[in-house]
This record gives structure tokens, sequence and C-alpha cells, in this order.
């Protein structure tokens, strides 16, 4: 039967290989993810979570298994998919403007129609006026803004999150995680975030996928209530069934750690 999930991992499996040997990173790895929908994986440090990510993004093949985009087998980096990542990687010598425009640029597709894109997005996420501006003229927050511009603009389908929040100070990370979810459901975009951060994961989520290690492997995916996941990430974080939400997400990672002897999440 043909997938119609917006992204599927099917029996994935990863071997890197190097000098040292071999490592299995993560085995038999089965999730699918809907149009639409925001899945968050937690876990502890080298339980796998960038490896996943990095084989949903097409940089590198699995050893086993498929991941499926939009029921098409990836075969390697691709336009439908945008990453994010926690350092910015902006260019210090590019404005704001012309580094929100560097994904057009790469893809060949830079025009006077996709650049008023990129003025659109400046404007949607708040970065109005500062395209001429350069990055270190900016904060952290600000920054991260226009890696989702230069992200947004391409016009993926799927979005990937690699801790995109961590490094920046707590009101700044919640807002950008409400322009985020707003953004993203307002489009329709599909996402999954990699984040150390239960509560993140929690606020943003409509589920959260709870990885264990050793090799990396799926050990819970829990639901979120619907009265959480409608909310926004910030308002969601005081509603009453989310202390619930936190403590069980909390309980598994712990369950975690006893049974694997640690990781540092
Ligand atoms: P996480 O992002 O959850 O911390 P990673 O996906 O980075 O985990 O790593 C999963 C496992 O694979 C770890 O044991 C890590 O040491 C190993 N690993 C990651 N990248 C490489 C690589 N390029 N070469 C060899 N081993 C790697
Ligand atoms: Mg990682």
């Amino acid at each position: 039967m043909k997938d119609t999930s917006a992204l599927a991992l099917q029996r994935l499996s990863h071997v890197y290989v190097g000098d040292k040997g071999a490592s299995l990173a993560v085995e038999d790895i089965d999730l699918s993810v809907a149009k639409g929908e925001f899945v968050s994986l937690v876990g502890p440090s080298g339980c796998g979570k960038t490896t996943l990510l990095s084989l949903m993004a097409g940089l590198f093949p699995p050893t086993a298994g498929k991941v499926l985009l939009g029921g098409e087998p990836v075969k390697g980096p691709t336009p439908k998919v945008g990453y994010m990542l926690q350092q910015d990687y902006l260019f210090p010598w590019r404005s704001i403007r012309d580094n929100a425009a560097i994904g057009l640029e790469i893809q060949g597709s830079k025009s006077k129609a996709s650049m008023k894109r990129v003025d659109e997005w400046l404007k949607e996420l708040g970065l109005e006026g500062l395209g001429g501006r350069f990055p270190h003229e900016l904060s952290g927050g600000m920054r991260q803004r226009v890696a989702l511009a230069r992200t947004m603009v391409t016009e993926p389908e799927v979005l990937l999150l690699d801790e995109p929040f961590s490094a920046l100070d707590l009101h700044i990370k919640m807002q950008l995680e409400d322009v985020v979810v707003e953004t993203l459901r307002k489009l329709g975009k599909t996402a999954v975030l990699v984040t150390h951060d239960l509560s993140e994961a929690a606020a943003m989520s409509d589920r959260v996928i709870v990885l264990g290690k050793n090799p990396g492997h799926i050990r819970k995916e829990i639901k979120v209530p619907d009265e959480i996941k409608s909310a926004d990430p910030i308002t969601a974080r005081k509603l009453p069934g989310f202390q619930v939400l936190f403590e069980e997400l909390w309980a598994e990672l712990n369950a975690v750690d006893r049974k694997e002897g640690g990781g540092d999440a």
C-alpha cells in the first residue's frame, strides 16, 4: 500500500563506519508523520536524533530501510525539506536580505518574485526594515528569525528543526517557539523537532517520540492532548494538563536513563 504520510521512516537503520569500526546508531525505526503534523524527538545524547534528521533530509542514505517523502523514496537532499539548526550559519559579510536569499541562490531560483517573498518573510517574522543590516548587528533571537526566513523562503513541505532554540535566552526562545508554531500551522507545514527541552517538546508538538539508545530506537510515543495541542506554546504551558504531560515525558526519559545507563539529556 502506498504511504500517504508527509514523511515516513520504514524499518530504518543506520550504521556509521569509521576508523574504529562500525557502530549501529539507530535500529529499526518506524515513524509516520502526517501532513501538517508537528512531531518532536527527545532522548539522551547519542540516541540518534541528529542521525534521524540527516536521513530524513537525504544527507546520506540509510544502511537499511527507507525514508519516504509524500510516498516517494528520498534519494538525496531536496528543496521539499528545509533544515534549521542550533547555529544560524548566517554569512557575516552578507546583509540580512542576502542571507535570507541564499537558499534561493543555491536552488537557482532567485528572481524578482522570489526576492519579494524574501521581503515578505522578513516582514512576517518581525524583521521589516532590517534587510540591509548585517548579522553582527542582530541579537541571537533575531538571527534565528533570519535563519527561519531563509528556510521558509524556499517553500519546503517538511521542516526539520535540530535544537534551533537551545542557544537562546528563555523569553526569546519562547517567543520564537510561538512564531514557529504559528507560521507552520498557518501554512499547514509538517515539522520534526529535535530538542533537549521537554517543556518545549510538550508545548510545540502534536506528538512526542521518546528515543532510547545503544542503538537508537523508539521507546514510546506520547500524544499531546487536544487542548494543549491547539494552544500556542506560551499558553499551552499554563494549561492544567501541561504539568501532567511534562511529568509523563520526564518519567519516560528517566526510565531511559535507568535502563540504558545514562546520557545527559
Ligand atoms: P544525538 O543527536 O541523539 O545526540 P547522533 O545522531 O548524533 O545522536 O549520534 C547517534 C550515535 O551515532 C552516537 O553513538 C554517535 O556517536 C554516533 N555517530 C554520530 N555521527 C557519527 C559519525 N559521523 N561517525 C560515527 N559515528 C557517529
Ligand atoms: Mg544531535
